[in-house]
């Protein structure tokens, strides 16, 4: 099937209101170009020198995704374009982002990335330093970052009870951030969870942004 065929199915399978990131980390222009043209304008990459190449060589109304870990001395490649960084972990990340965003006279929006999977190489903050950060004066006081929602990975594991449970925990994390920090916020509406493996239980759990690679362009 084609990358036309593999978007059709998969948008075919999931409401409307959920967002499709397709993730083209490793693929060529051409490629994204098939997306392209079937309509596909959400784009995710994983590397910031990637990214930076393709959004330069690209179609300029696609949305680009920074979906991977993002060190704070490459905020400035993508800040003049990036339009939603999946990835924040902590206070000082989301400082310089504030700042490049204001160099660029921008508002970047953000999620903040919780670590609920079992793996101890990935990513993302507990609940406890997410409130932290949400309740420092630093944050408060960026004028340039819009946090619009959360972003998770559930463990690589064939235990789909597993990953049903830690999409959950992302859709409880995000339920209660909501009420203590964003109850007057209605940007604050995104669950950016489910990958080509899992996409599917994290819909049912309430996902509101699938990031997806492999079932659209084939293995890397
Ligand atoms: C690579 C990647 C994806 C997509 O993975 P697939 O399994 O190919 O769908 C999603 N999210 C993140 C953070 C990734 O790095």
């Amino acid at each position: 099937m084609s990358v036309e065929h593999h978007i059709a199915s998969i948008r075919n399978e999931i409401n409307d209101s959920v967002t499709l990131v397709a993730v083209s980390k490793t693929k060529p222009a051409e490629a994204i170009l098939d997306a392209y043209t079937a309509g596909q304008r959400e784009f995710g990459e994983n590397k910031v020198q990637e990214l930076a190449g393709k959004f330069e060589l690209l179609p300029k109304d696609i949305h680009w995704h920074l979906i991977g870990h993002l060190q704070s001395n490459k905020v400035k490649y993508i800040a003049p374009f990036v339009s939603l960084i999946h990835s924040v972990d902590g206070l000082k990340l989301l400082a310089e982002i504030n700042k490049q965003a204001l160099k660029n006279n921008r508002v970047i929006d953000c999620l903040l990335q919780f670590h609920v999977a079992t793996e101890e190489t990935k990513f993302g903050l507990n609940q406890t330093e997410a409130i932290d950060l949400l309740n420092s004066d630093a944050y408060t006081s960026m004028k340039n970052i819009r946090i619009v929602g959360i972003m998770g990975m559930a463990s690589f594991t064939d235990n789909i009870s597993l990953i049903r449970s830690e999409f959950q925990s992302l859709k409880s994390i995000f339920d209660s951030l909501k009420g203590s920090h964003f109850r007057e916020d209605d940007a604050f509406k995104e669950i950016s969870m489910g990958m080509s493996g899992d996409y599917k239980i994290a819909v049912e759990e309430g996902s509101t942004m699938i990031r997806v690679g492999s079932t659209i362009f084939g293995s890397r």
